[in-house]
């Protein structure tokens, strides 16, 4: 028997299935609420049970969670149960009986987090359990849909154009013919759908877009207006939610589309959140757009240290027989005017350093513990969670719309942010994943662009120390790397 004085020790159900509402709803998501509720009740949660509906090929088979938690209840282990829904904790009559049976003869309160208490000692509390049962699964589905319907309302409101050319990857059928003529499908173009996978796939590696630009107008490879690529629309493309099969509208995803997916969902939203970050990185770095090729890979890495900030070295072409340098920028400009470091030698040390790095560094396994995503993934769960709350009250009516916003506006920049972080992680642990070995067999091939794209996701600075007498003998100790 419990006493008032303790704490009620409880477990939490969680149940994967693959049904509609469920799918959506991750274990962890499930687990994170019902923990949040056991801090909000005061109770302490000292068991975790899972299932996973999706994988037992037998859908009569027991389920083994459930069948631990009935037997911890029984022996007094736990005198509490905590669950997402009453349809996560109980698949059919039959198991919500047995619980209620157990329930009768312990004291065990039951509370779930979309429907709240669940007293099964009284005839009321079983009757709504047993409805919940039955209706549990309709409502929620019924609830998506509400919320579906009103986003596609709002969509249609908005005036989307459903006309436009072609979108490059897919092959248009229309019905008709002339300007009348009517957009019926959408299908994949293979040809055109291989090299979005692959510039998806090189974007990620952190290859700069002025590289794949370049690469495919060399190919080329034309848009779906026949024209050349540019910066704005290989950018457009690569962050479209539509190669994933996504629905936009005003930049945002708003539901799976009816034309299907040429890269995954994942890997439309790490190059979201990676694009994304570079746009803004270049705004901090000052205009970088070049129209001329990449020639230096260190370019932007190099930097002085005659400043607090280590004003940034520019490339600066042969001043006597030396070759090119990079040189800090004069003294008007905030930088000393004149600390130079030869490019030749310096491209030639980073190399090896470079490659000496990546030997040293061992290949990330699964548990890597410095790995930031799972806490990431943890605090992206909380804030979606809540956006979807919010938006739940937008449809309530019961705040003031704009307030409502305000909060889910604030939410999803740090949602964004939160991806960035993710997707950048994501690069650097792609890079090292090469070995020396095969990096040094493709360096060679590597073009400027993407040899600066694997410094760039490796190293965050290379500090240009002073020269030293004898100054015209190259001394490596004047270069310091900062890695990532
Ligand atoms: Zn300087």
């Amino acid at each position: 028997m419990k006493t008032s004085a303790r704490a009620r020790r409880v477990g939490i159900y969680v149940r994967i299935s693959d049904d509609r509402e469920g799918g959506g709803l991750g274990v962890q998501r499930q687990e994170d609420d019902c923990r949040v509720l056991a801090a909000s009740l005061g109770w302490k949660v000292v068991e975790l049970y899972v299932d996973n509906d999706v994988s037992a090929s037998d859908r009569r088979k027991v389920r083994k969670g459930y069948r631990r938690m009935l037997a911890d209840i029984e022996s007094n282990h736990i005198d509490g149960v905590l669950a997402w829904h009453p349809d996560r904790l109980y698949r059919q009559p039959a198991e919500l009986e047995d619980l209620i049976t157990l329930i009768e003869a312990n004291d065990v309160e039951i509370r779930t987090k979309m429907a709240g208490e669940l007293d099964l000692s009284t005839p009321t509390g079983r009757l709504h359990a047993r409805m919940f049962g039955a209706i549990g699964k309709y409502e929620t589905e019924h609830k998506q849909e509400r919320i579906l319907r009103k986003v596609q309302e709002l969509v249609q409101a908005g005036a989307i154009h459903n006309g436009g050319h072609r979108p490059f990857g897919y092959e248009r059928i229309y019905e008709g013919t002339g300007p009348r003529r009517k957009v019926i499908e959408d299908r994949i173009d293979e040809d055109e759908a291989k090299h979005i996978r692959d510039w998806a796939k090189r974007a990620l590696e952190g290859e700069s877009l002025y590289s794949l630009v370049a690469d495919a107008n060399s190919l080329g490879i034309k848009t779906s207006t026949g024209g050349l690529w540019s910066y704005q629309g290989m950018r457009a493309l690569l962050a479209s939610g539509r190669i994933a099969g996504l629905k936009e509208h005003r930049r945002q995803v708003v539901g799976k589309a009816v034309w299907p997916a040429i890269i995954t969902v994942e890997q439309h939203q790490q190059l979201r959140a990676l694009l994304n970050n570079r746009a803004e990185q270049a705004k901090e770095n000052g205009a970088q757009r070049t129209s001329t090729a990449l020639k230096y890979p260190l370019s932007g890495l190099v930097r002085c240290t005659c400043t607090e900030d280590h004003i940034r070295m520019k490339t600066s072409p042969s001043s006597n027989r030396k070759g090119p340098v990079y040189r800090c920028p004069p003294k008007g400009d905030g930088g000393c005017g004149g600390r130079t470091i030869k490019i030749a030698d310096l491209e030639r040390l980073m190399e090896k350093l470079l490659f000496a790095k990546l030997e040293e560094v061992e290949p990330m396994d699964e548990g890597d513990p410095n790995d930031p995503r799972p806490a990431l993934e943890q605090k992206l769960g909380r804030w979606e969670r809540r956006v979807e709350e919010l938006k739940e009250e937008l449809l309530d009516g019961d705040r003031p719309g704009r307030e409502i916003q305000g909060a889910i506006d604030t939410l999803n920049s740090r949602i964004a942010q939160t991806q960035r972080e993710a997707a950048e992680y994501s690069v650097k642990t792609r890079i090292l994943e090469v070995s020396a070995e095969e990096l040094r067999e493709v360096w060679e091939d590597y073009p400027p662009a993407r040899r600066q794209s694997v410094y760039r996701s490796l190293i965050k600075e290379v500090l240009i120390l002073p020269a030293t007498p004898p100054k015209n003998v190259w001394n490596p100790g004047r270069v310091k790397v900062f890695w990532k």
